[in-house]
């Protein structure tokens, strides 16, 4: 089995696309935004952002992201905080976050100890340049 299958597989249950607000695109999910939606960056915006001073957020609609629908519907164009989620940094560092990110996304090996789930992890991160050793 693939190493990343024996931490996490999505279910697609949407949660983390949910509430009444989003994860913040920095100038490089801005760009490949509008690239995957095929559209000028104004209409982007209109249609599909919330911007606070210097923040750009996607708009929520029904309490979800404005993407969701049954799955992200702009998935090659998602930010990175979407692509990264949820497998960050952080959970190879503390035990807490590990725990608490597993409650909130079923795609976690529910079943996986902490040791175990960090040997794996660590060099798929190192890999991808996310952590260096
Ligand atoms: S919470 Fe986890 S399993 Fe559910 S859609 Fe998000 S990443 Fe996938
Ligand atoms: S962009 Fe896609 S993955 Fe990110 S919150 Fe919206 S629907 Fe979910």
């Amino acid at each position: 089995m693939d190493e990343m299958k024996q931490i996490f597989e999505c279910q697609r249950c949407g949660y983390c696309c949910q509430g009444k607000t989003t994860v913040s695109l920095d100038e490089n999910d801005r760009r490949r935004m509008v690239e995957a939606l095929g559209l000028s960056e104004d209409e982007v915006r209109e249609k599909y952002w919330r911007v606070t001073g210097n923040v750009t957020q996607m708009k929520t609609v029904d309490n979800h992201c404005v993407f969701y629908d049954n799955g992200c519907t702009v998935h090659g164009g998602r930010p990175w905080r979407c692509a990264q989620w949820p497998l960050h940094p952080s959970l190879l560092t503390d035990e807490n976050n590990f725990i608490t990110i597993k409650q909130s996304c079923p795609g976690m090996n529910q079943h996986i100890s902490y040791e175990e789930f960090c040997r794996i992890l660590r060099p798929i991160m190192e890999a991808q340049g996310i952590i260096h050793c």
